[in-house]
């Protein structure tokens, strides 16, 4: 048996495992998966396997593509939160972080197809792949417009990581542009083909074949930043997506019996884990974290409660913290952290979550993939 086959069958049984855990379904073999899965259990680790191309954006229905699990700590093993959803072809982007151009494309996306990118937040792990995904997708010849839409602060933002960061490739793509031999097509455009806004709580998009609305979630400490939510309606299903958040109301809203709710889960419950900030008493409290806010997140419990209480049919988790990551990124995340308990503690989390959740619960892995078809 090859080296690759041997892979795929750990895989398998891994997956098979992990599904009967959830009780969920999972899509997409996924090689980073293998990758981390022995790097959780200590084994030697592939140098990674090209992942199955399984999107097929010919497709009729939706299909949900976790472009990155991962949080805001430093992971190799887990992308920057983020998702994509194709319907009908059209591909729509959530968030932007790292790995989500590699992860688009290993499950066969160009990234040059994206029709949509929707911000839920600009903290740095949902944007840091927007400056390399505008430059590259620019220079790459991309002829229409891409749609991109967040909370107040994006049009400066996207301005900012164009014509401020990238100066230097402005400038290069100005001077490429004026020396494009004639005969050669796919002539990138004289401006960057982005047509940016900064939206606010309301209907953010809406075609012929579905709709994007968004609110507004509890995130930033500062009233003037903001953070959204958002909901995409089809004819085959809903689907809500979290950015990062505390319970709110937005999100409760927005999440009311969906066929699929992505949901972030960053901070483990009180007790879970024996050090860092986030097994402190004073970070779980509700009264304190009120007088003193910080950024909003969301536990195990918490979020078990949430998909209880809006009847959502099926919770993929994401933002997950490297807890079973390599060791340096183990050890850089510690001043949250603290000591890493091993992968008991996503028992932990699955256990808290069903305490309260009767539906699939499913742990994100980068490049899983879900599909919805056209409702009877
Ligand atoms: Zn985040
Ligand atoms: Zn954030």
């Amino acid at each position: 048996m090859s080296m690759y086959n041997k892979f795929r069958k750990f895989d398998r049984v891994r997956r098979k495992m992990l599904t009967a855990l959830t009780g969920g379904t999972l899509a997409g073999a996924s090689a980073l998966s293998m990758y981390q899965a022995r790097a959780a259990t200590g084994g030697p680790r592939s140098t990674g396997q090209p992942a199955n191309a399984v999107v097929d954006l010919n497709k009729k229905g939706l299909q949900l593509i976790i472009t990155g699990s991962g949080s805001a700590l430093p992971d190799p093993l887990r992308g920057g939160a983020s998702c994509a959803i194709v319907i009908d072809g059209a591909v729509l982007q959530f968030d932007c972080g790292r790995r989500v151009l590699e992860n688009l494309m290993l499950v066969g996306i160009n990234p040059m197809k994206i029709d949509h990118l929707f911000f839920t937040h600009l903290h740095f792990d949902h944007i840091s792949d927007y400056d390399y995904f505008a430059i590259a997708n620019w220079i790459a010849g991309r002829q229409e417009t891409v749609h991109v839409y967040g909370p107040v602060g994006t049009e400066r933002m996207s301005e900012g990581a164009i014509r401020h960061m990238h100066a230097m490739d402005f400038d290069f793509v100005r001077t490429i542009l004026e020396y494009w031999p004639p005969h050669m097509t796919k002539r990138p455009r004289e401006a960057p083909p982005y047509d940016v806004h900064d939206i606010g709580p309301g209907k953010a998009l809406e075609t012929d074949r579905f709709k994007v609305s968004c609110l507004e979630t509890k995130h930033l400490p500062d009233a003037s930043m903001k953070s959204l939510g958002y909901r995409i309606d089809s004819d085959y299903g809903a689907v809500a997506i979290s950015g990062d958040t505390a319970v709110s109301e937005g999100m409760k809203t927005l999440s009311q019996d969906v066929d699929i709710l992505v949901h972030e889960c960053v901070k483990p419950d009180l007790g879970m884990t024996p050090g860092g900030k986030f097994s402190l008493k004073d970070f779980h409290n509700k009264d304190l974290m009120e007088q003193r806010p910080q950024t909003g997140h969301t536990s195990p419990s918490q979020l078990g409660q949430l998909a209880r209480d809006v009847n959502a049919k099926k919770l993929v988790v994401y933002h997950l913290a490297p807890y079973t990551s390599v060791p340096a990124a183990i050890e850089m995340s510690g001043l949250y952290l603290g000591p890493s308990p091993g992968p008991s503690i996503w028992g932990e989390f699955i256990n808290a979550m069903k305490r309260y959740y009767p539906g699939p619960v499913i742990l994100a892995e980068d490049r899983m993939v879900f599909s919805l078809s056209e409702k009877d």
